[in-house]
């Protein structure tokens, strides 16, 4: 019976591997810097008590204050179950299943890829270049029968921003033929690189956003699509009739206040303080071969032997991110930046390790 099921499935998704979100891999850690999540939670209320009533689909007040918050107009932005969901819905209203690919630079985030073999839509990838930015050229030659270009900057796993006048090489290479998605999960923490102000010049350009990491509600779901009204008029077609449940709108909304701007802002000048410290501290330590700058919650390092780490600090409840089987990234560990506290915890135990081996 369960083999027939099976052989009633897509061919696609009997060959799919799921996305290994962190909290799929489990663990049972006390220090969780996996999943690039704001260490403590924000306080919110419900106010909402009519869930006997559909929701909005694009709830007017969430709407209004993200583009105040962006500086664009309601009308280029389009709310959504997270940026996961704006990644596919651009495939979904862009790509032809079987016929049009997308493209990325790896290593970068897993979703584009997870999310284009769930619809059927072919991938292709271009490395990028030693200092992770974009190789041009061999995106040029790659180009042909691609609709979407995703890139990633700050890059999640490696931190870095992509050069602007690179991204601006890529927007006039792809004009009038694929759209660039910029996925700007962590733009909160480096405001200053964001695309927004760039929309006005490329039609193409698709920028995404989120309120799982600076914002600390990865619990909630909760992601916006930044874009031309010709493009976001497309995305409302494909979007699911009620994408976002009363409460997370609610939630959305307080999180978008003023005061929560401003409690926002607040922590991402703590985090990235912590990240300096923790930047400098593992830059010492013996077992580090290599810690990459980052714009971002959270750092990449090499490591000796980086399997042993990994397990000795999961062993100890300290949880990271093996980045060991990502194209160029042997070795490699990602840390998110959690309280100082928990900074301190992770240093004191790689201290240890690294007396261990000397
Ligand atoms: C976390 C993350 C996302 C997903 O954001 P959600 O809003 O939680 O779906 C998208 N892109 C990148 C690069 C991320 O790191």
């Amino acid at each position: 019976m369960s083999r027939n099921i099976e052989e009633l499935a897509r061919d696609n998704v009997r060959a799919l591997t799921p996305y290994q979100s962190a909290r799929r891999l489990g663990g049972n850690g006390d220090v969780w810097l996996n999943a690039n999540e704001f260490p403590l939670p924000v306080e919110f209320e419900l106010s909402q008590q009519t869930l006997n009533r559909y929701p909005e689909c694009q709830p007017k007040l969430v709407i209004e204050r993200y583009a105040a918050y962006a500086g664009l107009t309601p009308e280029q932005v389009l709310v959504s179950r997270g940026a996961d969901e704006g990644i596919e819905l651009v495939m979904r209203a862009f790509c032809e299943p079987g016929k049009d690919a997308i493209l990325f630079c790896p290593p970068t985030y897993g979703m584009y890829s997870v999310s284009a073999e769930t619809i059927g839509i072919a991938y292709r990838t271009v490395p990028a270049l030693e200092n992770w930015q974009l190789n041009l050229p061999a995106i040029a030659e790659q180009l042909d029968g691609v609709k979407v270009v995703y890139m990633c900057s700050p890059n999640n796993p490696t931190g870095n921003l992509i050069n602007p006048d690179d991204i601006r090489a890529l927007l006039e290479m792809t004009a009038g033929k694929a759209l660039v998605v910029a996925d700007e999960a962590y733009i909160e923490f480096c405001p200053q690189a964001t695309l927004s102000g760039w929309l006005k010049d490329y039609p193409h350009l698709v920028i995404l956003r989120t309120l799982s990491k600076a914002f600390a509600l990865a619990g909630l779901r909760c992601g916006f699509t930044l874009a031309n009204p010709p493009v976001i008029d497309l995305l409302m077609k494909v979007i699911a009739p009620y994408p976002l449940a009363t409460p997370v709108a609610d939630v959305a909304g307080q999180a978008l206040s003023d005061q929560g701007i401003a409690l926002m802002r607040q922590h991402v000048a703590e985090l990235n303080a912590s990240r300096a410290w923790l930047l400098e501290q593992l830059s010492r330590l013996s077992i580090v071969q290599q810690v990459f700058p980052s714009e971002t919650n959270y750092i990449l390092a090499r490591f000796d032997n980086s399997p042993a780490v990994f397990k000795s600090l999961w062993d100890q409840g300290i949880i990271l991110r093996d980045q060991n089987k990502n194209p160029g990234l042997a070795g490699c560990l990602r840390i998110s930046i959690g309280t100082r506290k928990e900074c301190e915890r992770l240093i004191a135990a790689l201290q240890a390790l690294s007396v261990e081996r000397a």
